[in-house]
């Protein structure tokens, strides 16, 4: 019996990619065994994320990192950083100190998403800059650098910035205009690995802070992240996050992220709800290493769930199963089906959820009468299993 078993709660089949709401990518052996050991005995969280720090600092090419409750949450303690840097008094008025002063993030308007509600959580308001042309197809200009300073003003505590295949503006160009100012990018690159190279890049490109899911193709904790950049305003996310409740007489900052002295001692910071535990931390370090050791494992798994879910769909009637290659999607390989009409790829679906087991494959394309295998969330053999559930469905 599993903890789903006792719990009457049936498992899924994830051929949708990383969602949060199936419970993103199946744990790796190595992050599962690490927060095993992590969670047999009690340690200095500080002690711990420094630890963390050195590693996500080696891989990212960051001065310090910070294992985060998410991309989200690291991306609301960035936001937090960027408002109160260092100073005591500005934490502790947190997030009453953002919203009062009017603090501003600015982002273009075309990276605004769901996620970017993680600004607000801190006081922040975002202000929108440029238009909407590239990303209606019309028009060959991307936001200027002249519009981007414009909206910079005495307010501005940051720009946000959301890494996007194949979609700009120049990140560079954006850093450049920002140190300018005086004030630090945050980049949105929760989703930006696969390919490996972007581990690095958002750094090399001199972004101050950038926000990486851990829960996706990863295969860390579901609820854990990585937050890297500058450390200076690491150390403000860190302490924001912990548990401040020190006497003050005999507390130090944790040395390897604060290296000047504090304006007093902060007290429980505004992101204590984005905490994290030793366990997910532990995880979430295992995960990042393990990736990084055997991503060219992973992507030929990824490569041969694709290519065996489509042969096993190959001729049959009412499904044409056609592969993306990774070369195209410039992270992993996926599987598009394509049905006859909008309303078959919707009941074959709805079909698969329902079936025993329940099966998800991704709707973002069933408006094209298309839906998306995606091998990322799979377990090994799986693909066999959504193959099936399909040809069952078509009646064959
Ligand atoms: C998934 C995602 C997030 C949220 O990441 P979590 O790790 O689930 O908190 C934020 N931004 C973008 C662009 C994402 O794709």
């Amino acid at each position: 019996m599993t903890i789903y078993d006792r719990l009457g709660v049936r498992p899924v089949v994830n051929a949708a990619g990383t969602l949060t709401r199936l419970g993103g990518t199946l744990m790796c052996a190595e992050a599962l065994q690490a927060m095993h050991e992590a969670a047999r005995s009690a340690v200095v969280i500080d002690e711990l994320q420094e630890a963390a720090s050195r590693v996500i600092a080696r891989h990212t090419g960051a001065e310090a990192g910070l294992v985060t409750s998410g991309a989200f949450g690291a991306l609301v303690l960035a936001a937090g950083a960027s408002i109160a840097g260092l100073d005591v008094r500005r934490m502790n008025r947190m997030p009453h100190y953002g919203y009062e002063n009017g603090c501003e993030i600015v982002i273009c308007r075309h990276h605004r998403n769901s996620y970017d509600k993680a600004f607000d959580v801190a006081g922040a308001r975002l202000v929108e800059v440029g238009l909407l042309d590239r990303a209606l197809g019309v028009g060959v200009r991307e936001v200027e650098p002249e519009e981007i300073e414009a909206v910079i003003g005495p307010r501005t505590v940051a720009v946000a910035y959301v890494a996007m295949e194949g979609v700009g503006p120049d990140l560079a160009m954006v850093v450049q205009v920002a140190h300018q100012h005086g004030v630090p990018v945050i980049v949105d690159a929760a989703n930006q690995v696969p390919p490996m190279e972007n581990l690095r890049r958002f750094i090399a490109e001199g972004a101050d802070l950038v926000a990486m899911s851990g829960g996706k193709a990863f295969r860390g904790p579901q609820s854990s992240g990585f937050l890297c950049g500058r450390r200076d305003l690491v150390a403000s996310a860190l302490l924001q996050q912990v548990d401040m409740d020190v006497a003050p007489a005999s507390w130090t900052p944790p040395k390897e992220f604060v290296q000047k002295p504090l304006n007093g001692v902060p007290r429980h910071g505004f992101g204590r709800g984005f905490k994290v535990g030793k366990e997910e931390i532990a995880g979430a370090v295992a995960a990042l290493e393990t990736f990084i050791s055997k991503e060219t494992d992973y992507q030929k798994q990824w490569a041969d769930r694709c290519r065996g879910f489509a042969a096993a769909l190959a001729g049959l009637a009412g499904v044409e199963a056609i592969i993306v290659p990774r070369e195209t999607t410039g992270r992993l390989p996926l599987v598009e089906l394509v049905f006859p009409s909008v309303a078959k790829a919707a009941e074959v679906s709805r079909g698969l959820r329902d079936g025993v087991p329940s099966i998800h494959l991704n709707e973002r394309r069933v408006g094209e009468g298309r839906l998306t295998f995606n091998p990322v969330g799979l377990d090994d053999g799986q693909e066999e299993v959504v193959a099936a559930g399909v040809r069952r469905l078509l009646g064959h």
